[in-house]
């Protein structure tokens, strides 16, 4: 299947600190991938690095059958990238209503899918978001991605922190978006609820992808060791 995105052995860091090794990534369009790894090992900046909010040092980052490496910085999100960003970071003082409006464009995703797949954010249209519980503002910063009207939504870390009745919520929200047939790159901890949701999983071990595979056979074993679950 041709991919939507399609990393080919990239590295990237934080100006002389080097933080990826060597990354393969591919997801085909509609499909759940998990993208893995014990604390520190490169999940997050390999999304950045996919942003394009840190610069590409080698390798290649196809999205779309574009090369991003050639797209300016500022046109990643505009070339259909739907970053829920660890610590889902909402403008604080601006109500949930204009927080979701300024993301919006033009597509299928409205505020009214919004408010469909998340109730409580239409209940609460008119409060500003520093005022809403974390997981309210995490549901905030998912239906800011959807209005984007991305082709692949990314989440990185989207249930941390969050009580146990809300993550189930926003798992819920998700293998709805699956449902839907949205494209989503996904990170978390949570190995149960991945095995779940996620048609394939990449792990990766100190900045480089070192398991890839269908999930089913992502077996305990490999869990463990690369891991540490
Ligand atoms: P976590 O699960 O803890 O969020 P992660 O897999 O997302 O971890 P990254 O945050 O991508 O890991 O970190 C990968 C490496 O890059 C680590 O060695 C980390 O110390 C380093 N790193 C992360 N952010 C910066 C930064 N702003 N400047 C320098 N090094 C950084």
């Amino acid at each position: 299947m041709t991919a939507l995105l399609d990393l080919q052995g990239v590295t990237a860091g934080y100006g002389p600190v080097q933080a990826l090794f060597g990354v393969d990534l591919h997801l085909s369009d509609g499909e759940v991938v998990a993208l893995m790894g014990r604390n520190g090992m490169g999940k997050t900046t390999t999304i950045r690095t996919i942003m394009r909010l840190l610069p590409l040092t080698g390798g290649t980052i196809f999205f779309d059958g574009r090369d991003m490496a050639r797209l300016p910085a500022h046109r990643a999100a505009r070339a259909g990238l739907g970053l829920v960003p660890e610590g889902r970071r909402c403008f604080a003082p601006l109500t949930v209503a204009e927080n979701l409006s300024v993301a919006q464009r033009p597509g299928d995703w409205t505020l009214a899918r919004v408010c469909d797949l998340f109730p409580r954010l239409g209940e609460r249209m008119g409060q500003a978001a520093r005022t809403l519980s974390g997981g309210e503002q995490q549901m905030l910063a998912i239906g800011r991605a959807l209005l984007t009207n991305p082709r692949l939504l990314i989440l990185d870390e989207a249930t941390e922190g969050l009580a146990p009745v809300v993550r189930q919520e926003i798992w819920a929200a998700i293998r709805a978006l699956k449902g839907q047939g949205m494209s989503i790159l996904l990170v978390d901890k949570s190995l149960a609820e991945l095995r779940a949701v996620a048609d394939r999983a990449v792990i990766l071990e100190r900045g480089a992808s070192v398991w890839s595979g269908r999930m089913a056979r992502l077996d305990d074993d490999t869990a463990e060791r690369l891991l540490g679950v």
